[in-house]
């Protein structure tokens, strides 16, 4: 006996999402002749991807992830805090006050009256990116004043 073919129309088991069993359903769409794409449930008339019940208890356990810490590889994530100390360890500049009419360079290490020590990362003509303890700022230097 040929296999019964899978058309719009007709129906098929899949899991409704809305009454959390496997019920009859109406295919309304395919993705191509032999998977199913859209169902229409039977039971509450909701239209949802075709889930095939046979695959949906398999699905279910893998989608359960389980965060491995070797999966980020060789990425280290490192928090600001630790990027401003290694920063500051590194660096040999003397720390000067902030004023926004003062020029910095990248390394300069300045001293802000609220953030405190921070290192200068970034210049573009008229901001620059500063590392402080804990968050990384743009602030305005080298303005006309
Ligand atoms: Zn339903």
């Amino acid at each position: 006996m040929a296999s019964e073919q899978i058309t719009t129309g007709k129906d098929v088991l899949s899991f409704c999402t809305k009454c959390k069993l496997n019920l009859a359903h109406t295919i309304v769409a395919m993705k191509d002749a032999k998977s199913i794409a859209k169902v229409k449930c039977n039971t509450c008339t909701t239209i949802q991807s075709f889930k095939d019940p046979s695959t949906s208890s398999a699905n279910k356990t893998r989608t359960k992830k389980k965060p491995t810490l070797t999966s980020k590889g060789s990425t280290k994530i490192i928090s600001i805090s630790d990027l401003w100390m290694e920063q500051l360890n590194k660096t040999t500049a003397k720390s000067q006050p902030y004023g926004i009419d003062q020029k910095y360079k990248a390394g300069d290490v300045i001293d802000h009256t609220k953030f405190g020590p921070g290192i200068v990362q970034n210049v573009k003509a008229s901001t620059i990116e500063v590392v402080f303890r804990h968050e990384i700022k743009t602030l305005v230097h080298n303005k006309e004043m």
